[in-house]
């Protein structure tokens, strides 16, 4: 399983502090922690199954999905949904089958499915007949039967082209959305990327991380996602360092005139 390619594990030191936002899915978490996945049982609980994380992208879902791994010391695995169709009647069930057991021999861990959609979508509730089907099934049954202490977390952009079934009871225990970050949470995400980047006494200057600095960026960036705002800030460090100086709010303010959020182009193409 390892040589295909189908699961990766993936080593990450990546913090909560380091997510801006998503703020429900933090505040759930925090109720929770590693131990509830290993002594559930004991208190006569289901193991927790998993969190589906929906939403716009480039918003942080594979960033909390590695922050989680962090937080809770467990290993975590990535499954790549679309290696498991290998082509082969018959081995792509046992693609889904040993990546179950992988994971199950390395619990307590977690199972990251990322873009769940891609192997799942356009699935309907019933009467699906196919491979697709089939591992989809194999899934579902996984997931509601399942005693193990593997925390599941699939992410999807795209929660429309998810068959109906994923959404149900049992399957999940809780579903998220993440929408573009609020005004508030572009603050937040701007702080987390400043505050890796901006150290050195020579690149900062005299440019201020205030509470009045930040609100103004957040003003000026409605309608990106934190992954924009992220390259903001690596544009505008690029802008001071082209020119061998510290960095200005200019800077920042020429860097967000030539970015258009993802989010307006779609926008436009819809309303074309
Ligand atoms: P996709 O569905 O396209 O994979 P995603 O929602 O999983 O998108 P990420 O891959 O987590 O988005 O985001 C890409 C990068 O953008 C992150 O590695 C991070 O640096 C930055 N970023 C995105 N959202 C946030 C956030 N909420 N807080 C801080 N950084 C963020």
């Amino acid at each position: 399983i390892k040589k295909t390619g189908i699961l990766e594990f993936i080593k990450s030191d990546l913090r909560m502090e380091d997510v801006g936002g998503l703020e429900n899915l933090k505040r759930w978490l925090q109720k929770r922690n590693r131990s509830w996945l290993d002594s559930a049982s004991k208190y006569g609980l289901s193991a927790p199954k998993g969190v589906l994380i929906t939403g716009v992208p480039g918003c942080g879902k594979s960033l909390i999905s590695k922050a989680i791994s962090s937080m809770w010391h467990l290993p975590l695995l990535r499954l790549d949904i679309g290696k498991i169709f290998s082509g082969i009647v018959g081995s792509s069930e046992e693609n889904m089958r040993e990546a179950i057991k992988t994971a199950e021999a390395l619990a307590p861990a977690i199972l990251w499915i990322d873009e769940i959609e891609k192997g799942f979508s356009g699935l309907g509730s019933n009467g699906d007949s196919g491979t697709s089907a089939r591992i989809f099934g194999q899934f579902l049954t996984w997931m509601q039967e399942k005693s193990s202490p593997v925390f599941v977390i699939a992410t999807a952009n795209n929660i429309q082209s998810l068959p109906p079934e994923m959404m149900r009871k049992g399957r999940f225990d809780e579903i998220f959305f993440v929408d573009l970050p609020t005004k508030r949470e572009r603050m937040e995400i701007l702080k987390v990327h400043m505050g890796k980047r901006l150290h050195d006494a020579s690149v900062v200057g005299s440019f201020e991380q205030s509470p009045e600095t930040l609100s103004e960026l957040a003003d000026s960036t409605e309608g990106f996602v934190g992954a924009e705002i992220e390259h903001l800030v690596v544009s505008a460090l690029f802008e001071a360092f082209s020119e061998n100086r510290s960095i200005t709010l200019a800077d920042f303010e020429r860097a967000i005139e030539n970015t258009v959020p993802l989010s307006v182009t779609q926008a436009e193409q819809i309303l074309a």
